[in-house]
């Protein structure tokens, strides 16, 4: 058992770790997902926070990242490999870090404890309704993957069968005896992915039960979430992020405001509802757009507008349409963002920019191209730690004009 006791009070990071016993994770070195597992929470917190310096302290002051009060079982959404030994046993678990070998677990302690459960649940159902698992060698077999994703706030829960054809032998038997184990089960889906690819996910999709898609709720607003769409993965930390993030955006009502990688809409739905005059969010996944604009709906918003595209190819043709934002929102993947993206940025000279980054390293690349090329400085950086127990570090950054008033 770790116990932990960590609160942020005043902006500092206040922690009392008790801790009882290194409870490290059995498959800690051979699964590779949780870094930090070696460390308690506070000092993973230091590590984090020291990480953020070092790659960003010459831009902006760093505030104290802000922890989790119980940084166990935060993630919404689980995923579970297949593969039959040699001994016809199936075995569930996760890729051993950089290969494709499964690694076998049942339950893992930064995993929603029900989705593990419902895996382990599927893969006892297995043998006797005689599905075979995917082999990516020979391109046979049935179950490739499953994916779970649930709503903290709404309890609605989807699992999602990743299958290698699209046949699906039994499936109302199979169906209803997985909902009897289950009955939190909310929605069903086939995924259909034959392809040679990394990529869990395929393009096809079936609904086996309910509505194909779960609901949650953030910062007060409903969201609506497809197998394939990006969510945040941490809904607790999420809502420490975003109130960050709009926050920052200090909205007074009348402005415009740009969305830029708005995965769901999330961000710019929740600015939407908290007085920003008008919203644009911009996004490439058509998944993510679609459930975008429902959410919007949802939310009743009538403000609201999304578009599907490459962020950068839309804020070039924003800025050469001479659009005039007033705060823009940038979440771009690892990657971080593209030169087009920024210069355009430049170009049409926001007010605010708030930059929510999942990889100090491209936002550092990014801080110094802005610096070098405009007169955009950060003013505020906030780590959150999103990701406890792996070495990941998110932040979010404000950034305005030299001269502007912030
Ligand atoms: N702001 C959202 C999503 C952030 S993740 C949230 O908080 O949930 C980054 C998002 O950028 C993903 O949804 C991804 O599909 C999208 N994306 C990746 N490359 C992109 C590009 N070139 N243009 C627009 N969106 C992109």
């Amino acid at each position: 058992m770790i116990e932990y006791i960590c609160t942020i009070s005043g902006g500092k990071i206040m922690s009392k770790a008790v801790i009882t016993n290194k409870n490290i994770c059995p498959v800690y070195k051979k699964c590779g997902g949780c870094q930090l597992q070696n460390m308690s929470y506070p000092e993973q917190l230091k590590y984090k926070q020291n990480k953020a310096e070092r790659y960003l302290k010459r831009f902006g002051k760093i505030l104290p990242i802000i922890g989790m009060d119980n940084p166990y079982h935060y993630r919404n959404k689980v995923q579970a490999a297949f593969y039959t030994s040699r001994n016809g046993k199936i075995i569930s678990g996760v890729y051993q870090s950089g290969s494709h070998n499964v690694v076998g677990i049942d339950s893992c302690q930064i995993e929603d404890e029900l989705a593990d459960k419902i895996i382990v649940g599927v893969r006892k159902l297995m043998p006797s309704f005689k599905m075979t698992t995917y082999n990516e060698d020979t391109r046979r077999g049935f179950l490739r993957h499953i994916l779970v994703k649930r709503g903290f706030a709404t309890n609605q829960v989807m699992l999602v069968l990743v299958t290698g054809k699209p046949m699906f032998p039994s499936k109302n038997n199979f169906v209803k005896a997985i909902r009897e184990k289950f009955p939190e089960i909310t929605t069903i889906v086939q995924n259909i992915n034959p392809y040679q690819t990394n990529l869990v996910l395929g393009d096809r999709e079936n609904v086996l039960y309910g509505k194909g898609y779960i609901e949650d709720i953030l910062c007060g607003c409903r969201f609506r979430i497809s197998p394939k769409s990006f969510y945040q993965i941490n809904p607790v930390q999420t809502e420490v992020l975003y109130s960050t993030a709009i926050k920052y955006a200090d909205l007074k009502g009348d402005e415009t405001v740009l969305d830029t990688y708005c995965g769901i809409g999330t961000i710019g739905i929740i600015a939407a509802k908290n007085g920003a005059g008008k919203v644009i969010g911009v996004e490439l996944n058509g998944d993510a757009v679609r459930d975008a604009i429902v959410n919007a709906k949802a939310n009743g918003l009538k403000n609201i507008r999304f578009y599907k595209g490459d962020a950068g190819d839309f804020m070039r043709a924003a800025a050469q349409e001479d659009e005039k934002p007033d705060v823009v929102f940038m979440d771009p993947p690892r990657a971080g963002s593209s030169e087009v993206f920024l210069d355009s940025l430049i170009k049409m000279s926001p007010k605010t920019v708030v930059y929510v980054s999942c990889n100090p390293e491209t936002l550092a690349r990014d801080l110094r191209y802005l610096e070098q090329k405009s007169r955009y400085r950060a003013r505020k950086i906030q780590p959150v730690d999103m990701f406890p127990h792996t070495n990941h570090v998110e932040s979010v950054v404000l950034m305005s004009r030299v001269g502007s008033r912030q």
